[in-house]
């Protein structure tokens, strides 16, 4: 292999003490400078502050970049040669009558054992994408011997017994609560995905206002433009400013531009690159200057990744139902963790009688996206989030932003440019030039940024090992230099944090 780092050529990682005192130190490039304290947690069920130390770290990425200006590229050296997809495996289905039965078994077990096997390994290896790989079910045991299916609405109870419709309706009602919506005024479901929320959540603005044009950020899941083709919706993609937030004098423009139609609106509570969270205030004060009253626009808020995260953080939840939004949805398998896909939807009851149907054959009605649902994943939900609780869950969001933190001051500490938005746990650093540590990591990459989102599972020894790996990569030099390397970083890094308290 050729040097897999050629950055490293070009930005030598610095090994060496000096970098501290440097020019390149934290202050300059990092976002842990002082800076004026944001708001962050409190009210409302999430219960009490966090350390001020958390307050001041996530609160000064705004002055620092040039928020306000047009949108720039990440700046990194381009990834060297093209990206070619990996072919995925094929494991035959094999025939039973082929073999003795003893050997048959044998070989169905090693399969088995050897799949299991390569799951640890890459689990333990994973740090691109937001999903929380720590969890523990041990306690569902055997409930995969049943077909349990929530078809239809989950809170009319169909004639199909084996369903999960009273956790269903106990996780609905535990999100009701985190985003401020009384039980008898939102509708909701337990969705397969983040993606099977916004397809819902969009098409409940289309049902009740069928000529709307969807306005959404160019940072924007892609889901949210696929819902655009499938219901053949005239749909805007809006700039986003360098952070990934929506850029809201562009969605003002776009706004005035089609002021004869109403507005769906698609407003990100963290984008999936670059964790950005979109100002909901600063668009509902466009919309009112614009002249859209209430009855001429709907809000679906894509939560997938931090819908979740921020109403422990902020004091004044972004997310709420007491602001005039139409929909939210989350995925179930990121923040909070689970061995299925799965998600959340919340919309307010009178917009979705817009688009249901009552269906004789299940006895029920026909609002949600799909037919047959999951019943596992709502026994998931309930399950870690009646042992979590509101309190469990905020230490969980409080840990991650301290360790998106550490991992930032350290990376900057390698002389690697990051960016770590505020209210995120999303650290967005320069692509990796090797594609065998890109793959090893399994880090997700879009252009020349990649970036590690901190959930429950990356733990500090979890950064320390990434760190280590980036540094033998980049560097070429012993095992035990980059240890030490990182090891520095690291200390580096919780000093600096320690002394913001
Ligand atoms: C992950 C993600 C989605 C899609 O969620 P899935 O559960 O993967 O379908 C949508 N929006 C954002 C912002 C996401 O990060």
């Amino acid at each position: 292999m050729t040097d897999p780092f050629a950055l490293a050529s070009a930005l030598p990682v610095p090994i060496a003490v000096e970098r501290r005192d440097s020019s390149r130190s934290l202050g300059q490039n990092g976002s842990l400078a002082n800076g004026e304290s944001g708001e962050l947690l409190g009210s409302s069920p999430t219960g009490r502050s966090p350390s001020r130390r958390l307050q001041r770290m996530s609160s000064s990425l705004r002055e620092q970049l040039d928020v306000k200006g047009p949108v720039a590229p990440y700046q990194a050296l381009p990834v060297q040669g093209p990206i070619e997809d990996a072919p995925a495996a094929n494991l035959p289905i094999m025939e039973p009558n082929g073999m003795p039965a003893e050997e048959f078994e044998a070989r169905i077990n090693k399969v088995l054992a050897d799949y299991k096997q390569k799951l640890a390994e890459r689990t333990s290896h994973h740090m691109g994408y937001p999903y929380n790989l720590d969890f523990e079910y041990g306690a569902l045991d055997g409930l995969q011997k049943f077909s349990i299916n929530n078809l239809g609405d989950p809170f009319i109870a169909s004639n199909y017994g084996v369903h999960s419709r009273e956790f269903e309706v106990g996780v609905l009602h535990w999100f009701a609560r985190l985003w401020e919506i009384d039980q008898d005024e939102y509708w909701g479901y337990i969705t397969n995905c983040g993606t099977e929320g916004n397809l819902h959540g969009i098409l409940v603005g289309r049902e009740n206002l069928p000529d709307g044009v969807l306005y959404a950020s160019k940072d924007s899941h892609y889901s949210v433009f696929k819902a655009a083709r499938m219901y053949r919706m005239q749909a805007v993609q809006v700039a986003t400013l360098k952070t990934g937030e929506i850029d809201c004098a562009d969605l003002k423009v776009h706004l005035l531009r089609n002021k004869g139609k109403p507005a769906i609106l698609n407003v990100n509570i963290g984008t999936t690159v670059k964790g950005a969270v979109d100002d909901l205030d600063q668009v509902l004060d466009i919309l009112k200057e614009t002249g859209y009253t209430e009855d001429r626009f709907f809000i679906h808020c894509d939560g997938a990744l931090f819908g979740l995260m921020v109403p422990f953080v902020k004091r004044a939840p972004l997310v709420t139902f007491e602001k005039p939004i139409g929909s939210v949805s989350v995925s179930g398998h990121k923040f909070v963790g689970a061995p299925v896909p799965c998600g959340v939807v919340i919309t307010r009851t009178r917009y979705v009688e817009a688009l249901a149907n009552s269906i004789e054959y299940l006895n029920s009605r026909d609002a949600t996206i799909m037919g047959s649902r999951n019943g596992h994943a709502p026994i998931y939900l309930w399950y870690t989030l009646t042992r979590k609780g509101y309190e469990g869950m905020r230490q969980d969001v409080e840990r991650c932003l301290l360790n998106a933190h550490l991992l930032k001051a350290m990376l900057s500490w390698l002389g690697i440019k990051t960016m770590l938005n505020e209210l995120s746990s999303t650290v967005v650093f320069e692509r990796p030039t090797s594609e065998i540590f890109v793959r090893k990591w399994q880090l997700a990459c879009q252009g020349d940024i990649a970036h590690v989102v901190v959930m429950p599972n990356i733990t500090i020894t979890k950064v320390l090992e990434f760190v280590q790996d980036l540094i033998l990569q980049r560097r070429g030099c012993s095992e035990e230099t980059a240890r030490r390397a990182a090891k520095e970083a690291l200390d580096f890094a919780e000093a600096h944090v320690q002394s913001l308290d």
